[in-house]
């Protein structure tokens, strides 16, 4: 599962009608517009410290990595390659613009516009089935065939590693007729695969790494054995200073089934720094879990073992990992069966954060908090509390008992309880790294976490500017919803002020026991189960106020996520054909903000 940090723009409607039967298109200034949502932001990582093999074994990982961009553009749509070959013959004003935006988003649909197109001559919006199913087909047609098939057939044709295609068959005196076959990627993809095996390969042979090289090497024979097992079990096992992550993986471009991956990519460089940070905060997590604010019945007097988290910088993402709304995480890998043996990893890219964060996040601070107030906004206490709300995921109440019955917090609160446990990940976060900093002098953390007033200070006031980005989602997502709930039970304790002019603040005298107070309650109700209780509490305060609403419109004109420039490796091997993104001019000046 991947999160993206999404940093979505209130829907301005200003697209029009762009594709289809009529004629029109979206224009030059307007697919500028478009694109401008997205602010190039330089991904510049120092690799000084790779060893020479290393550093050479990273060579031939970007070179595989952009093959994958080609394998995605084919895996959404059969027209894309041919259009993208198209707009890049294009060098007029309008073709440079048109083929910019179409690399933002791998297509002609503009996918934070829901996939609207915009480019004449092509399907008004993506088919659901991409292009892993023949367009001609329906639904029904192929759940149909699927049931018609042999046990071992059905599970080829809804495996993760394969394509659906028409087949001719000569049929006698009938002539040729045509049925659904399913093709396995090893051959779908064959030269794309075959290439980019040839690469891992070299690549295994020049690091020094055992884990590295067994991960690269099984990878590379899974590419043409269409096997991905034994590489994903290498992939949990995977523990270099080139973190590398490529392979089809997530399912989510198959709207029809969901039964289809898209190659991703995403070459890091590990984050030695962070890494030792968390190894830190993860020593102290039974400590913290002893002490939640909830009744000591209701704690875990025993955590279970926590799920690998690795802290990285990423030095290139290609495929599904590189179009739209920029990737800031993910866990993987999504076989059930590595899964149960191994259990799965979640991958943080720092960079990708950073660069969120001061393309968005500080533009959002400058409007929305009183001056005083804007300054403390801080990179690191905002990355700091993400890598909380994700180890905050692994404690409180999970397996449950209600009247002598062994059930789950997920179970009882169906579906509202994506929008409490968000909340609560986010609240015991800030819980949690209040606790360590009131410890930290006696223990380890002092050398990782700073406690003086500024940090504090900087803690709470990162984490308003924050709800602000997390409110733009909008409440249907989790992550909103449960941040509306955040938001107004603070502003009702006085902990988070409104000022006349829009802007707002955090009370420093108030804020630590609100957020005290409102952890309790929400643990409260993963502990008992509560259904009513979340319903109820969500309904009051899961809502946006109008006060909210005037002050996010105020946001419309702040970037929506970043386009990457991948600077490393460009610098390393420069790309065949240029990617066509914008100077990073305007990045790099905000970059300087704090
Ligand atoms: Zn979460």
């Amino acid at each position: 599962m991947r999160v993206v940090l999404v940093l979505l723009v209130i829907a301005t409607g200003c697209i029009g009608d762009m594709a289809g039967q009529v004629r029109s298109f979206t224009g030059e200034a307007q697919l500028e517009d478009m694109a401008s949502r997205f602010a190039p932001t330089p991904l510049r990582v120092d690799i000084s410290e790779l060893t020479g093999g290393d550093r050479q074994a990273l060579a031939k990982l970007v070179e595989a990595a952009r093959i994958f961009d080609e394998v995605f553009l084919q895996q959404m749509w059969t027209g894309n390659i041919a259009l993208y070959q198209r707009l890049q013959r294009d060098t007029s004003p309008l073709g440079r613009a048109r083929l910019h935006y179409f690399w933002i988003n791998k297509g002609p649909w503009s996918e934070i516009d829901d996939y609207k197109a915009f480019l004449p001559s092509v399907p008004t919006s993506k088919p659901p089935g991409a292009n892993f199913y023949p367009e001609n087909v329906t639904k029904a047609q192929l759940e149909t065939w699927f049931s018609s098939l042999p046990e071992e057939g059905q599970q080829k044709a809804k495996s993760f590693f394969s394509v659906i295609r028409w087949s001719p068959t000569e049929d006698g005196k009938k002539g040729v007729r045509h049925s659904l076959v399913a093709v396995p990627y090893s051959e779908e993809y064959k030269d794309d695969l075959t290439r980019a095996a040839g690469l891992l390969r070299e690549a295994a042979a020049l690091t020094q790494n055992s884990s590295l090289k067994k991960f690269l090497t099984t990878r590379a024979d899974a590419f043409l054995s269409n096997d991905y097992y034994e590489s994903d079990m290498a992939w949990m096992d995977l523990d270099a200073p080139l973190d590398v992550t490529i392979g089809p993986y997530e399912t989510y471009n198959d709207e029809l089934f969901g039964y289809k991956a898209a190659f991703d990519v995403y070459v890091n460089l590990r984050d030695e720094q962070e890494s030792a940070k968390l190894s830190a905060y993860t020593k102290h997590l039974q400590e913290i879990e002893d002490n939640l604010p909830i009744d000591p019945e209701y704690r875990n007097r025993k955590l279970g073992g926590a799920a690998p988290i690795r802290v990285v910088d990423q030095i290139i993402s290609a495929g599904d990992g590189a179009h739209g709304i920029q990737t800031a995480a993910y866990n993987l890998p999504n076989d059930e069966r590595v899964v149960q043996q191994k259990g799965s990893k979640r991958v943080m890219m720092k960079n990708v954060q950073e660069a969120k964060f001061h393309s968005v996040l500080v533009p959002i601070a400058r409007k929305m908090l009183i001056r005083s107030n804007a300054i403390d906004v801080n990179f690191d206490s905002f990355f700091t509390h993400i890598v909380a709300h994700e180890l905050m995921h692994g404690l409180g109440p999970q397996q449950i008992t209600l009247d002598g019955r062994a059930t789950t917090a997920r179970a009882e609160l169906k579906e509202l309880y994506g929008a409490v446990e968000e909340a609560k990940a986010d609240v015991t976060g800030l819980f949690a790294l209040q606790y360590m900093m009131d410890h930290s002098k006696e223990t380890d953390l002092a050398k990782v976490l700073p406690s003086d007033d500024a940090a504090q200070r900087q803690l709470y006031i990162t984490y308003l500017a924050s709800a602000f980005r997390s409110l733009r989602f909008g409440l249907k997502d989790a992550h909103g919803k449960g941040m509306a709930m955040q938001f107004n039970y603070l502003t009702d304790r006085g902990a988070f002020v409104a000022h006349a002019d829009g802007t707002y603040s955090v009370d420093m005298g108030k804020i630590r026991d609100a957020v005290r107070e409102l952890d309790h309650d929400l643990l409260l109700l993963e502990a008992k189960g509560n259904y009513v209780g979340a319903k109820k509490m969500l309904n009051e305060l899961g809502v946006i106020r109008p006060p909210i609403r005037r002050a996010l419109v105020r946001l419309d004109s702040i970037p929506t996520d970043i386009e990457p420039i991948f600077v490393t490796a460009d610098e390393l091997v420069p790309a065949a054909t240029a990617a066509p993104a914008a100077k990073p001019a305007v990045a790099s000046k905000k970059r300087k903000g704090r």
